[in-house]
Parts: C-alpha cells; structure tokens; sequence
C-alpha cells in the first residue's frame, strides 16, 4: 500500500506524519523551527527534519506517492510559494516550498494554508464528512478559517481565500499585525479574550480574591465561568457576541450547512459552543438558519497534516 507524508509548517513547529489513503496518521513527530529565533530559514529546517523523520522512521521513499504541505502564512496554492504574512516571521516570505521540495525528494508536491487544510480535513474524515457546503473557523491566538463549497475549499485567484481572521468587524476598531484596524481576530480570537479577561483581574474586578496573581488562561476564565462570576459572565458574553458578529455575516454570505469550531476552546461545549449557536441562529435571517448546524470540529492537532495529505491526494 502507498502511503503519503504530510507537514504542517507552524509558527513553532513543523509536524511530519507518515499518512495512508483514509487519513489515517501512521507515524508521527514534530520538531522546532524557531530554535535559532528563525536564522536558520523555516524550509531548511522542515527539510533537515524531513530527512531525520524518513530515517528515524526507516520510511522508503519508493513507497511514499506524495508530499502534502500545509503551512501558516498566506500560501500560493498554486505555486505553492509563501507570498504573505500577517505575523513576522524572519526568512518565511518568498519559500519556494513546492519546488524546494519536489526537486529534493523527487515526489510530487502540494502546499496550501493551514487553515484550509484544516478545513479539508474535516471534509475528508472529520465533522464536515457528509456536508457540501460549510465553515471551518478556528479559534485559537489568531483566527483562521475556511470555506468549503460544493464539497471544495473555496480558493480565490492566488489561492488565498479563506482569510477570516482579518475581515473587518469595526474599522475604527483596534490595530492589527496586519496593518489594518478593526480585524475580526482582534476581537474574536482566544488572545483577545484573555487580554480582556488580563485587564479587568488587574483592575480587581472580579472580587474573587482567589483569582488574584493567577494567570489568566482558560482555565482560569472557565473556573470563574462555572463559579457564575458576574463580571467574568459580562466579558465572555461580549467576546461571544464578537465571535457570533463574524459568523452571520459568513453565514449570510455563504449560505453554509454547517459551521464548525475548532481550536483548543472548542472542547467548551455548555459554556461556548451552545450559545455561540443560539447567538447565531438568532440573528441571521430565519432561512439562512433553516438547513444550518454549527458544532465544534472533530479533528485537533493533527487536522493541518491530514488536510494537507488530502489535498495531495486531489491535486498531483
Ligand atoms: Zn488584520
């Protein structure tokens, strides 16, 4: 049996899995890429670690079909070269991972962005399996996504599409890395609730006094959400508000069956996940909601890799 390997290039890490044809992840390691603070150019470390995975593993290349790239930044799908970033990582823009790539290794080569992989994967063996037309949010420091239609990632003409982090919910709103202001991940993402939820502790506003000192993380703002903390109750409720903002309009847009939520605080099923959905479904036009479900993603860590495999399989 022919098997793939799938990469997913983060801002940390590069995950490498040896995947077979129903996805699933057959071996597995991850290895740093901003040891160096990035001197040493992120390619050059995901090949180097490539070549450790293929010999750690004893994997023959004779028996691998093709290599399926997911990575952060913006991604030209199409020549699978990195032309964009909303972050600053030193040595990323301008990698030539297709190429680079195929010439080492000598096997056909597909790169696109994480979030779409992470939304094709679903489509392929995660919640979204049975659906044409959904939404793959993902709601972690940033927020990405990506629109699935008629069963396709919806691409755009360099293959950027998808980029929801950074459509504007309040143009006077707060700056974002991007250089623009008002970003939907200014607002929506986990970052912006714990710097909210940073801001009031130190303002004392909690009252909890066992609260005091602690890191705010999501522990912690889960902790004083189950206690019913009023104030905690009164931040989350306009963080969601925010998070629910972004998905009508897509939902108005888009038409989706399905919107699915992923990143670490999807796991929140009674505290984020219910009444996010209920947020929505109450205020998007009544026959937008008619056919539209909206529940956390089924895939984790390993999503961008599987989706990066799967984009493979359909396009080399
Ligand atoms: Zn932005």
């Amino acid at each position: 049996m022919m098997d793939y390997i799938g990469i997913d290039i983060g801002g940390t890490a590069v995950k490498i899995g040896l995947i077979d044809e129903n996805g699933t992840v057959l071996k597995y390691n991850q290895y740093s890429v901003d040891f160096d603070g990035y001197e040493t150019p992120i390619l050059e470390t995901v090949q180097k670690s490539l070549e450790t995975f293929l010999e750690d593993f004893s994997i023959n290349l004779d028996r691998i079909k093709g290599i399926g790239v997911s990575a952060t930044g913006q991604v030209d799908s199409y020549s699978g070269i990195i032309i964009g970033t909303a972050g600053h990582i030193k040595n990323w823009i301008g990698s030539r991972i297709k190429e680079v790539l195929t010439l080492k290794f000598q096997l056909p080569v597909t790169v696109m962005n994480d979030a779409n992989c992470a939304a094709l994967a679903e489509k392929w063996i995660g919640a979204a399996k049975e659906v044409s037309d959904a939404i793959v949010v993902t709601i972690g420091t940033g927020v990405g996504g990506g629109i699935l239609i008629n069963s396709k990632i919806l691409n755009g003409v360099n293959g950027l599409a998808g980029e929801l982090g950074h459509f504007t919910i309040d143009c006077h709103g707060t700056s974002c890395t991007c250089g623009n202001t008002g970003c939907y991940e200014q607002y929506a993402s986990t970052a912006a609730l714990v710097r909210s939820f940073s801001e009031a502790l130190n303002k004392g506003l909690f009252g909890a006094t066992d609260f005091k000192g602690c890191p705010i993380n999501g522990k912690t703002i889960f902790g004083l959400l189950a206690d019913r903390n009023p104030m905690a109750e009164e931040l989350f409720e306009k963080w969601l508000d925010y998070v629910a903002t972004g998905l009508v309009n897509l939902v108005h847009i888009f038409n989706p069956q399905l919107i699915l939520i992923g990143g670490g605080i999807s796991i929140q099923d009674k505290l984020f996940i219910l009444p996010l959905r209920e947020k929505v479904l109450k205020r998007i036009m009544p026959a937008f909601g008619k056919d539209l479900d909206l529940k956390a993603a089924a895939l984790g860590n390993d999503a961008g890799m599987i989706g990066a495999v799967y984009n493979c399989i359909n396009h080399s």
